[in-house]
């Protein structure tokens, strides 16, 4: 098949979250099976043209004012090879595309004109394919920025009946709680008649959404883990879109993300003092511990417990009740609790204060705030724990890598993360994490205490869970093959 993703992010061109991870990943893994594989997204201000081919000539974009003009640049996707080989393209427009940020930047953390710029992306997507002559089978979109493309596909270019009129679309859901709502102003740069303002189900309380126009256009759509699929169609999870998901729940389903084992692998990871192995863990681990505990300032200690938390810093990972004023659990778990807790995050500008602050004021808790990719490793190969108090997960990354490098996770058990970690039972030693049902300070401090007693008091079961998670397969191929199944299930029946 040929299968053409649009996203707004790719890893390693433009990465927020786990969406690039799972736009590359995925790709690979799809190429591998011997599909062919394109990837577009934008060409943002900090990817360096100089590393990129470009395409020769203009590329012309109908849009509602008339002709916009960019460039298309191109480049291998790193990882795919000549054997496999996946495209990247990136669209580059000066005005939406050049300037710090893929959707805002700390000073504007939504751009007012990200309605427009994702339009344009979405309707670039259809004429990059006009200008490489190569049409998909499969147009697969992702997320908000991206949903567009269900609608120009189904609305505008199926009607035309030219090169897509055969062509399907999918559309995955990585996170419900980013939607894409804009005033309705700026429909009319999109090119589209008002009826199909409210045939695509734009409309939303007098605004435009463009993550619903794409679930209603979209001919199948999915989620990143089967849990959160069931969630989303939940009032108390749905973030008010959970009637539009139950409307299609016979084109709904919920495929987990694997990991891209080449990079996350602590038996070929580059950013840890030691490789090892699910054969081999303790020595390369001790390392590790200690490499984690010197770069973030922490007494070297070997049995401490080491806990580590790499995230984002909002309220859907949890840090309210974690690090919240007053109230978060994070300063009586480091004062009652003989550990040690490392967090790399960067985020709402309330946390980053009160994380500092936190740290400065406890001699077991450390930060780092910023984004470091290489230094997340690192945190996953040093700890013990892996700490992820979730109020919602789509699928969520962190707890499989924490898995693959014998990190046990204590999470919530929510959406992806009651898919991939099984919680632990003290009276047998089965398990691979530690989980608790209700998001709140409380049981996050008893989770984490619950945890911790087992590391001091049932090291050997401790042992064999971490051995459990690190031989577990989280890897894309068995994903891969559920989104063929699914490529296929769209294409039944058409042209
Ligand atoms: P989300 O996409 O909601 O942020 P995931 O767990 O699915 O959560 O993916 C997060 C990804 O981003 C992981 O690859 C994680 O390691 C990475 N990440 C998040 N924050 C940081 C940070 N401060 N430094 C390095 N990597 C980070």
């Amino acid at each position: 098949m040929k299968i053409l993703m649009a996203s707004s992010e790719a890893h390693p061109y433009a990465k927020t979250g786990g969406l690039a991870d799972m736009v590359s990943a995925l790709s690979l893994a799809l190429a591998k099976e011997g599909h062919e594989v394109r990837i577009v997204i934008p060409r943002y201000y900090d990817i360096d043209r100089g590393v990129l081919s470009l395409l020769e000539g203009a590329m012309g974009v109908p849009m509602g004012g008339g002709e916009e003009w960019c460039a298309v640049y191109t480049a291998p996707l790193p990882g795919s090879g000549k054997k496999h080989p996946v495209r990247v393209y990136f669209i580059d427009h000066e005005q939406f595309f050049g300037r710090e940020g893929i959707y805002g930047n700390p000073w504007d953390p939504d751009f007012l004109d990200n309605p427009r710029r994702f339009a344009f992306f979405s309707r670039s997507v259809f004429q990059l394919c006009r200008k490489t002559g190569w049409f998909p089978d499969i147009l697969h979109s992702h997320d908000w920025p991206a949903a567009m493309v269900n609608v120009y596909l189904k609305f505008w270019e199926r009607p035309l009946g030219g090169e897509f009129a055969a062509a399907s679309s999918v559309l995955t859901i990585h996170n419900l709680g980013y939607q894409g709502i804009y005033g309705k102003d700026n429909y009319g740069y999109a090119g589209l008649g008002w009826d199909v303002f409210y045939n695509a189900g734009f409309e939303d309380w007098d605004k435009m959404n463009l993550l619903k126009a794409g679930l209603y256009s979209a001919d199948k759509l999915n989620t990143v883990s089967p849990h959160y699929a069931e969630e989303t169609k939940t009032q108390a999870q749905g973030f008010h879109l959970d009637g539009v998901l139950r409307y299609r729940s016979a084109d709904y389903s919920g495929i987990l993300n694997g990991i891209d084992t080449t990079v996350w692998n602590p038996a070929k990871d580059p950013y840890i003092p030691q490789k090892y192995n699910a054969a081999a863990v303790r020595e390369g681990k001790a390392r590790a511990k200690e490499a984690l505990q010197r770069e973030f300032g922490l007494p070297q200690d070997a049995d401490t417990p080491l806990i580590g938390m790499v995230t984002r810093l909002t309220s859907q990972k949890g840090v309210g009740e974690l690090f919240g004023p007053a109230h978060g659990s994070a300063w009586s778990i480091c004062q009652d609790m003989k550990l040690q807790l490392v967090l790399l995050g960067s985020g709402e500008s309330w946390c980053e204060h009160e994380v500092q602050g936190l740290s400065s004021r406890l001699p077991n808790f450390k930060c780092r705030i910023g984004y470091q990719e290489d230094l997340s490793h690192l945190v996953e190969a040093g700890s013990d724990f892996f700490l992820m108090p979730s109020l919602y997960e789509p699928c969520g990354l962190n707890q499989m890598y924490s898995q693959a490098y014998g990190a046990l996770p204590i999470v919530r058990n929510t959406g992806g993360l009651a898919d991939t970690v099984e919680n632990y039972n003290q009276e047998t030693g089965e398990g691979t994490g530690f989980m608790f049902d209700e998001l709140n300070p409380q049981a996050i401090y008893n989770t984490v205490g619950w945890a911790v007693w087992a590391w001091y008091n049932r090291r050997e079961q401790i042992e064999v869970m971490r051995q459990r998670g690190m031989k577990k397969d989280f890897s894309w191929e068995k994903s891969a093959k559920k989104y063929v199944a699914l490529y296929e299930s769209c294409r039944a029946g058409r042209p």
